[in-house]
């Protein structure tokens, strides 16, 4: 068979990453940089280059597994006979308990038609709004900091706009190992006009990200909210702030000004560790720069005050005027390569496609009358979000539970809470493209999906760019899309009659799109053919647009009531320290992903970190009589514990240890970290405060 060439978009990070895939043999056999993409102009990192290697490594899952009882052996079976039960049981559960007894947990992997077809039966079928997704982990602080202060969820910017901004500020990101080409491109705009443009990092670990900056302001973990207030108190102080865009622009200065005149810069320095001298220079760059842009991930979102930390950030460039023009704006970098569009398409408990919302009667309506159902079927209630989930498995209010894309068992927090609600629930099924996996070990019935390279659909970048990802290859078996699953799930449910009876994704593209029409991310003006033909389309892009929108409110009009972009005074709760604990921080390895389903197979990404460790500094080494190598057990308030071995590191505070998180029980025997991890939430975004628990360390043989 003759190969081929094709375009398609990077599976991994929220960056999107234009790809050209060479296919020959029916196999993807080679992966380069697209240099005509739109938004990555050819650029890629290694975990894309080993794409074929992770697709066609050990472990596919070509076939539906079962089991009859919870110590039977999985047997593989057909789909009717898999998915059939799964339909049965879930259908006599709800019978029983309700809708709300069963859940679905999702993932950013999934493609934007597969989160359209399980959130219409969930939300809008069966009557539940527990359906989430794994970006709960990764960005619902930012996502809620965005509506409350700009009035709509998206970030406002361009990958573009990289090649305009004077002032870079990271905070919480460790961009050059998650969002590396994002990262290099800000390094060449520095590298092109070093004198002008300044790197700024916030982040308590030297990373990779802070090595590269001109300022790293390595802060004690859990006090971003007084160094950002700070900041902001400076650029009052200094005449830094624009009058005129405030005035004109926003509500609520005057609150946040009070908040911020709290924070002398004496006063930050004490509480956050950072010399006062750095916390200047950083304020000063940020104001002075003609054009700053913030970059932020999970060291801001996962927090118990994650909201509050993306508020106070947003309020420096309200503050500022710098956002809604060239190389200006706070830009909330997605870790998953769909992360976006699950939240355009209603991925998360509380929301409906179209940025709709599950509590906002006219939005019910709306989605009520697209769908064609009765109002009233649609619950007014948020649902359960992700780590609510697993709890309410492991005290038995939720009976049943549907996982696709993503590995729970391994990723969540508090993992033995986790294992004790997938034990007691009465349906697991787990759709997954890999087995084993941590999660699908615990699933009475576990069905083959395709993945990348094997089924058409678009995601979202960072950027808000919707891009076409064709069906290059045959999935694996009997392996097949995920829309299609759900699809044919709805349709076993009963729900057929022009509601589920989708012929191909672009059915489902088509139907999803015109739910948009008259929202702040209208796409009713793109189609497949579009996305083919133009590489990648920002949204919104409505009927008759002749382009997307590269940068959102240049008009300086917001997404609220009053077009104005409202402040919000962020609260800080001060961190208590607990005597003989521990600051646990984890983390991602430059070239894995996630719980490693995928890059754990590729032996080339296992050189750089073939397992976990645990960084401590070398003042806390010596005071423990550490050397390096040797085998520190981590313990957490769950039950759960890990051993790691030490590596005595500057690039940690004294008082902080570091572990990465990817490595599950099955790839590494000493444990998982999130064995140890805290599950508290942020209030208002529910997303766990992955980053920051106080743990006991001890030394063991
Ligand atoms: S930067 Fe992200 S999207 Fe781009 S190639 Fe790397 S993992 Fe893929």
């Amino acid at each position: 068979m003759p190969g081929q060439t094709a375009t398609t978009i990077c599976p991994y990070c929220g960056v999107g990453c234009g790809l050209r895939v060479d296919v020959a043999g029916g196999r993807v056999v080679r992966v380069r940089g697209d240099d005509a993409h739109p938004g990555t102009q050819g650029k890629l990192c290694r975990k894309a280059v080993y794409l074929p290697h992770a697709v066609y490594g050990e472990g596919r899952l070509e076939y539906p597994l079962m089991r009859e009882t919870r110590d039977a052996v999985r047997r593989e079976t057909t789909w009717d006979d898999a998915l059939g039960r799964a339909a049965a049981q879930l259908q006599l559960i709800i019978d029983e308990h309700g809708p709300d007894s069963v859940a679905f947990y999702v993932s950013g992997q999934l493609l934007t038609e597969d989160y359209y077809v399980v959130n219409k039966l969930a939300k809008g079928f069966l009557g539940t709004n527990n359906l989430d997704s794994n970006s709960r982990l990764c960005m619902a602080s930012a996502v809620v900091a965005y509506q409350l202060a700009l009035g709509q969820d998206g970030p406002p910017c361009a990958y573009a706009d990289i090649d305009e901004a004077d002032c870079f500020l990271f905070v919480g990101s460790n961009a050059a190992d998650c969002h590396p080409v994002l990262f290099q491109r800000a390094l060449a705009r520095k590298a092109a006009r070093p004198n002008d443009v300044s790197v700024i990092v916030v982040d308590p670990r030297r990373t990779p990200t802070a090595r590269a900056a001109d300022i790293h302001l390595q802060l004690q973990p859990g006090t971003d909210v007084p160094l950002l207030l700070c900041m902001l108190n400076i650029l009052i102080c200094e005449q830094l702030v624009d009058r005129e865009f405030i005035d004109t622009h926003t509500n609520g200065w005057q609150t946040v000004a009070e908040a911020a005149a709290e924070w002398p810069v004496e006063r930050a320095a004490r509480v956050t560790g950072v010399p006062a001298e750095l916390i200047l220079r950083a304020a000063r760059a940020f104001g002075q720069a003609p054009a700053s842009l913030s970059f932020w991930a999970m060291g801001v979102n996962q927090a118990t005050d994650g909201v509050d930390r993306s508020l106070a950030l947003i309020n420096l460039h309200l503050a500022t005027g710098q956002i809604g023009r060239p190389g200006a704006g706070p830009f909330s970098l997605t870790g998953q390569p769909n992360a976006m569009g699950g939240r355009e398409v209603g991925g998360l408990a509380a929301l409906l496609p179209g940025y709709r919302m599950v509590n906002d009667a006219q939005h019910r309506q709306e989605m009520a009358d697209l769908w064609d159902i009765p109002v009233d079927r649609l619950n007014p209630k948020p649902g359960l979000t992700g780590v609510e989930m697993f709890e309410a498995l492991a005290d038995g209010r939720l009976k049943a539970i549907w996982i696709a894309g993503t590995n729970p068992a391994a990723s969540m927090p508090s993992l033995e809470t986790v294992r004790r609600g997938l034990e007691r629930a009465e349906l697991v099924v787990v759709q997954d493209a890999y087995f084993p996996t941590e999660t699908a070990l615990l699933a009475d019935i576990v069905l083959p999906a395709a993945q990348w390279a094997e089924k058409e659909g678009t995601t979202t970048s960072s950027e808000r760019r919707v891009s076409y990802m064709p069906r290059l290859v045959a999935p694996p078996g009997l392996a097949r899309p995920d829309w299609l699953i759900f699809a044919e799930l709805a349709q076993l449910l009963g729900y057929t009659a022009g509601d589920f009876d989708f012929g191909t994704a672009e059915d489902v593209f088509d139907e999803f799109r015109r739910c948009t029409a008259g929202t702040s991310v209208d796409i009713t003006g793109l189609s497949y053919a579009r996305l083919r033909n133009e590489g990648g389309v920002q949204w919104p892009c409505p009927v008759g647009a002749a382009s997307g929108v590269a940068r959102l409110y240049t008009d300086h009009h917001f997404s609220t009531p009053d077009g104005r972009a409202r402040f919000h005074r962020p609260t800080w709760r001060e961190p208590v320290a607990a005597e003989g604990r521990w600051v646990l921080n984890t983390g991602r390895e430059r070239d894995q992903w996630h719980t490693m389903t995928r890059t754990g197979r590729v032996p080339q990404l296992l050189k750089s970190c073939p397992e976990p460790y645990i960084g401590i500094h070398p003042d806390d080494a010596q005071l423990l009589q550490l050397s390096e190598g040797d085998s520190l057990e981590v313990l957490g308030d769950a039950r759960g514990r890990a051993r790691f071995n030490t590596r005595i590191t500057a690039d940690v505070l004294p008082g902080t240890v570091y572990v990465p998180f990817h490595w599950g029980t099955l790839r590494y025997s000493g444990g998982s970290v999130n064995e140890s991890t805290t599950s508290e939430l942020d209030p208002r975004s529910k997303q766990p405060a992955l980053k920051l628990t106080r743990v006991h360390i001890r030394r063991v043989a």
